[in-house]
C-alpha cells in the first residue's frame, strides 16, 4: 500500500533546512520518494492512503546509541542502586526492559543500540521486537559485555581473561547474535571497580576483540573514559569509544585522526533522574568529573569529531542529551543530526535509518513544535512510526485514512 505523508514542515536530516509542506511516499515500510524544497505536495491521486501530519513537524525517528535494557535510572517502580539491578534475575530484567522500550518509543526513539547486557537479554529482546511480541524501537544488540575478572560489572556478563579467553567470549557473543562486541576497558564513574584511568585489558586482549568482530564484518566498542586504556583502544582499532570523557587533547587528536566514533552519555551524570544512591565519596567523584565531561565534549564538537549520544539507563532522555550537546557548543541542527543521521552512521546503519530519503525505512516522528527553535520541543512527540506502522500516538486526532 503506497502511502503519502503530508507534513507542516519536513526535516529530512540529510543536512538541509526543513521543507515547508514537505511530503514523502512510503510502501512496505520503505520510503519511495521525498519532496524537494519548494516542491508542493502532490495530489493524493496515486496514493492508496494519506497520512495527514500537516499540523506537525516531521523528522526521522531518534536513535539512542547507548542503552542498557535491563537497568534504569528513571521512573523505576522500585528504585534501587544499579549494582542491585544488575544482580536481578534475567526474567525480571526482561520484563522491566519491555517497559523501558515503551519509554523510548514514547520519546520518539525508533532505534536503540544496546551497549551490553547480562544474560544476552538484548539479543532476545531484539528478536521479540522484530517478531512483534512486544512493542519497541528497532534494537541493535551488543550481547553480553565482555569484562576482565577485575573489571567493571560482573553479574551475568562474559567474564574473560587473556587473549584466548577474550576470543572465546567474543565468539560466543557473535554466535548468540551480537551485532557488535562491547568490552569494558576502564572503570566507571559510579562503579566500585577500577577508576576512570584504569585499563583492565591489555593491548593484545583489546586487539583480539577488534579482530574477532572484523572477521564477521562487525565492530568493537569499548567502555573507556581515559588513561592509557583509551590510547590502547584507539591504537587497536576499536571503532566506538563509549564515554571517552577524560580524553586529553593529545587523545582527542588521535581520535580524530583514527576516525573513531565517540558516544557521549550525559544523562546518568547530569539528568535530575540520573544516578542516585551514591555514597558521599562517589558523589564527590561524580561532581569532580562533570566539568571535564563538558570540556571534552566541547572540544570534540568544535573539532568536528564523529559523535553520537545515548542515555545509558535514563530511558527516553535523548532530548536532554540534545540540550546538553548544545551547551557544549553544537547548534540545534547539529544536535539533532547527532541523534539521527550521525547516530545511524555510528551504528553502521546509514543505509537503513537516520534520514528521510528514498530507500530508507519509514521511521519518522511527528512533533507539535519545531525542535530547531528549541531542542526541548523534541519531547513534544505526537506520534511515532516504525517501518510506516504507527507505534505510539499521543492523541487520536491524526491517523491514516484511505483515499
Ligand atoms: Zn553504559
Amino acid at each position: 500500500m503506497k502511502t503519502l505523508v503530508k507534513t507542516k514542515y519536513l526535516l529530512d536530516c540529510t543536512g538541509g533546512d526543513p521543507i515547508p509542506g514537505g511530503w514523502f511516499f512510503f510502501e512496505d515500510g520503505v520510503i519511495l520518494t521525498a519532496g524537494r524544497p519548494g516542491e508542493p505536495a502532490p495530489p493524493a491521486a496515486g496514493a492508496d492512503a494519506v497520512l495527514d501530519l500537516s499540523d506537525s513537524f516531521v523528522m526521522p525517528g531518534l536513535i539512542d546509541t547507548h542503552v542498557h535494557m535491563g537497568l534504569s535510572h528513571i521512573d523505576m517502580i522500585e528504585p534501587m542502586p544499579v549494582n542491585e539491578q544488575m544482580a536481578q534475575p534475567p526474567q525480571i530484567k526482561i520484563c522491566k526492559a519491555a517497559m523501558y522500550l515503551r519509554q523510548h518509543l514514547q520519546a520518539g526513539v525508533t532505534t536503540v543500540r544496546g551497549m551490553g547486557e547480562e544474560h544476552f537479554i538484548d539479543v532476545y529482546l531484539a528478536r521479540a521486537v522484530a517478531e512483534g511480541y512486544i512493542e519497541g524501537p528497532r534494537l541493535i544488540p551488543a550481547g553480553n559485555v565482555i569484562t576482565a575478572t577485575h573489571g567493571q560489572g560482573q553479574v551475568g556478563l562474559s567474564v574473560a581473561d587473556g587473549v584466548e579467553g577474550v576470543r572465546r567470549a567474543c565468539r560466543e557473543n557473535l554466535a548468540r547474535g551480537a551485532d557488535l562486541l562491547k568490552i569494558f576497558v576502564s572503570g566507571g564513574v559510579v562503579s566500585g571497580k577500577g577508576g576512570l584511568y584504569a585499563a583492565t585489558y591489555t593491548p593484545a586482549e583489546i586487539r583480539v576483540a577488534v579482530e574477532e568482530a572484523a572477521a564477521l564484518d562487525k565492530y568493537a566498542a569499548a567502555h573507556v573514559h581515559g588513561g592509557p586504556g583509551l590510547d590502547m583502544c584507539i591504537d587497536a582499532g576499536v571503532r566506538s569509544l563509549e564515554h571517552a570523557s577524560m580524553a586529553t587533547d593529545a587523545q582527542i587528536e588521535k581520535i580524530l585522526r583514527a576516525g573513531c566514533w565517540v558516544t557521549g552519555t550525559f544523562s546518568p551524570a547530569f539528568h535530575p533522574s540520573g544516578v542516585h544512591f551514591l555514597s558521599p565519596e562517589k558523589a564527590e567523584r561524580l561532581a569532580a568529573v562533570k566539568d571535564k565531561f563538558m570540556e571534552t565534549f566541547s572540544k570534540l564538537v568544535a573539532l568536528g569529531a564523529n559523535l553520537s549520544f545515548g542515555t545509558d539507563g535514563v530511558h527516553g532522555a535523548l532530548a536532554f542529551e540534545a540540550e546538553t550537546i548544545a551547551s557544549c557548543g553544537a547548534d540545534n541542527m547539529q544536535a539533532i543530526l547527532y541523534l539521527t543521521r550521525d547516530a545511524a552512521k555510528a551504528c553502521r546503519r546509514e543505509d537503513e535509518i537516520g534520514v528521510i530519503s528514498p530507500g530508507k525505512y519509514a521511521d519518522f516522528i511527528a512533533l507539535a513544535e519545531n525542535p530547531l527553535e528549541k531542542l526541548a520541543n523534541l519531547t513534544a512527540v505526537r506520534s511515532v512510526y516504525i517501518g510506516g506502522a504507527v507505534k505510539f500516538r499521543a492523541e487520536q486526532n491524526e491517523g491514516c485514512k484511505s483515499v
